[in-house]
């Protein structure tokens, strides 16, 4: 089993202040829309269209009044914009109706919320809440494979968070999260990862390089 105290160790010389890159101003509220919007889009974007949207509609009963239309406008640079306006509304309906206008803080009754699944709700618990959250997006499941905790033909979500919810330690679930995006963006790439320059590499803690005739 590859020697997580240690990778994280070097995650977190890398990328000290890894936190997410959504602009959410520590509103959980704000955290949801955002990651709502993010699907299939990136988070630069979504961070561009927030500042309108949020000017439009600043909290969750601002949005859970509004017209559906009103919301597609705004977010339309996002794609998908008519689920997501949709779910922007009703989401908010619900946390108004259901949870007195605070966002709730388990995973029950997050995934419970239009649009929300396990990647959204574990985002939430872990950076707005303290609670143990693996967000198993795109770069978290191929990293970790790559790594050699599970096998890297493995791409199914729920397998991958419980896997690494068994390996990383609770409070440092999230961002360990944060850290993967990053490395993922900087050395760990789809294709052509940076075996050779991958510091992670050169501590043999991920052999994948070697095998795969990456370095
Ligand atoms: S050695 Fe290569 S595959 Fe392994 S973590 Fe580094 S960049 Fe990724």
């Amino acid at each position: 089993m590859p020697d997580i105290a240690r990778i994280h160790a070097i995650l977190k010389e890398l990328y000290p202040d890894a936190v997410c890159s959504l602009d959410y101003g520590g509103d959980p509220w704000r955290l949801l829309i955002a990651a709502r919007l993010s699907a299939q889009c990136t988070d630069e974007r979504v961070n561009i269209v927030c500042v309108p949207l949020f000017e439009a509609f600043p909290d969750v009963y601002a949005m859970a009044e509004a017209e559906i239309p009103a919301v597609e406008e705004i977010i339309r640079p996002c794609g998908l914009f008519h689920t997501k306006a949709e779910s922007c509304v009703a989401m908010s309906r619900q946390i108004v109706e259901r949870h007195g206008g605070r966002v709730p803080d388990t995973m029950e009754d997050l995934l419970a919320l239009p649009g929300v699944g396990r990647k959204i709700a574990n985002l939430v618990l872990g950076d707005c809440y303290g609670k143990p959250g693996i967000v198993a997006d795109t770069h978290c499941i191929r990293l970790n494979g790559r790594f050699g905790f599970y096998d890297t033909s493995l791409n199914d979500p729920a397998k991958v968070e419980r896997i690494l919810a068994e390996i990383v330690p609770g409070p440092e679930q999230a961002a360990y999260c944060h850290r993967m995006v990053l490395f993922g963006r900087e050395y760990c790439m789809a294709r052509r990862p940076r075996c050779a320059e991958c510091p992670l590499g050169h501590e043999r803690l991920c052999t994948y390089g070697r095998e795969h005739g990456e370095d």
